[in-house]
């Protein structure tokens, strides 16, 4: 079964899917591969502060377009880019609950986890209770104290005949009250900032204009740990490409063309509390959180990537990133 193409969702409109991107993750690690490394995660849930990541049911994304770079099709290429980092990372999180980021929000267009989609899905068919069965098999990352662990992929939520039942109150099974009001648009929780615990905002900049962290001109992108993250738009132009996003080419920004995917995953690495990790400098393939991008360089998520993403969920972790960080050009 290696290697072998596995149903994700049971959702055939898979124009409405955003697919995590397997091939990100490197080959020691890759989903399904039998042989792959377990990644060494220490316990269940940390015992200290908890991070956005492990708290937020709700991540809503805000895209502050500062330099009015990227119009309404190039928004829509650069959110689906940004769910697949996003899903990349949450699908390393084994100290992670099933709810952490349940749902997305990018400038205002909802998503939904794909496992909680087709759990909800089974529960609505079959009449059940509860919404615990995941009724398909799935990509796996293998942890070694905590087994192997799906992958999952974005859906849009509104589009869904789920998220329809469940709005329609045909549903046995309870729901949180956040996560059914905020999918239903109820009126209990304010609709703009974030309401509770529950939700936690990410506001994007493109421009070097911001609040968070300092851009030169040597810098492609910054990222502030809890904060937010900047693109410079004014220095670099970013290709929205990718090999399994069915997005069609395109660019923003001006200035050497970089990776669009490469940049926002290193970023949301950052956001999440991970510092640099150059110690493989002189490999083929750069890991996602090496602090330098050059052109032409393939890049994935390594075991020591995720290992550490899974510390940065507790705060108090002593090697979480604590001020904001960049990826400098590489000429
Ligand atoms: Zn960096």
């Amino acid at each position: 079964m290696s290697g072998e193409l596995v149903k994700r969702t049971t959702d055939n409109r898979e124009d409405f899917l955003v697919a995590t991107p397997l091939e990100h993750y490197c080959n020691n690690i890759a989903p399904n591969n039998r042989a792959a490394e377990p990644i060494p995660i220490l316990g269940n849930q940390p015992a200290g502060v908890p991070s956005p990541l492990l708290r937020a049911k709700l991540l809503k994304i805000k895209i502050i377009d500062v330099s009015r770079t990227c119009d309404k099709p190039c928004l829509e290429k650069l959110s689906s880019t940004i769910l697949s980092s996003i899903g990349l990372w949450r699908s390393g999180c084994a100290r992670c609950s099933s709810a952490s980021l349940n749902l997305v929000e990018i400038n205002n267009s909802l998503w939904l986890d794909s496992i909680t989609h087709d759990k909800w899905s089974y529960a609505l068919n079959n009449s059940r209770k509860y919404a615990q069965y995941d009724p398909h098999s799935v990509s796996r990352v293998n942890f070694a104290n905590l087994g192997r662990q799906p992958v999952a992929d974005y859906i849009r939520a509104k589009m869904s005949k789920v998220t329809n039942k469940i709005c329609s109150r045909e549903n046995l099974f309870t729901m949180n009250d956040f996560v059914e009001s905020q999918l239903c648009n109820r009126n209990n929780f304010a609709k703009e900032s974030c309401p509770s615990e529950d939700c936690f905002e990410l506001p994007i900049y493109l421009g070097k204009e911001n609040p968070y962290c300092e851009l030169t001109e040597s810098k492609i992108a910054c990222g502030s740990p809890d904060g937010a993250i900047a693109l410079n738009t004014d220095n670099y132009k970013f290709l929205m490409r990718s090999k399994s996003l069915k997005i069609e080419n395109g660019t923003f920004g001006e200035g050497p063309t970089v990776l669009l995917q490469h940049t926002i995953t290193h970023e949301v690495g950052h956001w999440f509390g991970l510092q640099h990790d150059n110690d493989d400098a002189i490999e083929a393939v750069a890991n996602i959180m090496f602090d330098g991008y050059s052109r032409g360089r393939e890049w994935c998520l390594t075991l020591n990537n995720l290992k550490e993403l899974n510390e940065a969920v507790d705060k108090n972790w002593k090697d979480r990133l604590s001020s904001n960080s960049g990826l400098r050009y590489i000429k």
